[in-house]
């Protein structure tokens, strides 16, 4: 299954530079959806994983359905404010400014495997600000898993020592 293919690129989305990479032509395809979510789960399947962490918002469309199949939890790591109960919190830069991201602090017990999951890996603040995040709560990060990595913005740099899988990679804009 040639994934790539099912990714529209839209020029200048959100703002002017930006190539966004679309994923809605990869989720309305079935066999692609299905395959993305089997490529993603297969190096995995055998760590003894017991959560799977997914970001807000396109990790939670692969990361729930990882979790399903594996008959095991699923923990959301979102924006600021949406979590009802206890958080913890983590600030990351941005281009320009920051941004911060939160989890429950009962999400994760301290010793447990986790798998973090989002769509895309760009420059690896957001990944980075959820690794600290599942850290902090004694969780053993197994890998982390994306569907696309821009590698020419080198955000693997900001995951060093951490199992990596990207499905499709761009090394150019
Ligand atoms: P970063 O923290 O720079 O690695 O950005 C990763 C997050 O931003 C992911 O959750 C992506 O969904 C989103 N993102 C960043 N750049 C793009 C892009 N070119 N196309 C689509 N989503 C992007």
């Amino acid at each position: 299954m040639d994934l790539q293919s099912h990714i529209r690129n839209v020029q200048d989305f959100p703002k002017e530079g930006i190539g966004f990479k679309d994923i809605t032509t990869l989720l309305k395809d079935g066999q692609a959806f299905r395959a993305a979510v089997d490529e993603l789960s297969a190096p995995f399947a055998e760590q003894g994983i017991s959560k799977v962490v997914g970001i807000e918002s396109r990790g939670f469309v692969f990361g729930t359905v990882m979790a399903y199949n594996w008959n095991i939890g699923f923990v959301p790591v979102r924006k600021p404010g949406k979590l009802p109960a206890d958080t913890l919190r983590e600030e990351y830069e941005l281009e320009y400014g920051t941004d911060s991201l939160e989890i429950h602090q009962d999400a994760i017990m301290a010793g447990e495997k986790v798998l973090i999951v989002d769509d895309l890996l760009a420059t690896g603040g957001t990944a980075a600000a959820t690794v600290k995040l599942v850290e902090k709560l004694g969780g053993d990060i197994a890998g982390i898993a994306f569907l696309i990595e821009l590698a020419f913005l080198s955000g693997r740099k900001k995951l060093e020592g951490h199992r990596i899988l990207s499905l499709i990679k761009y090394d150019a804009e």
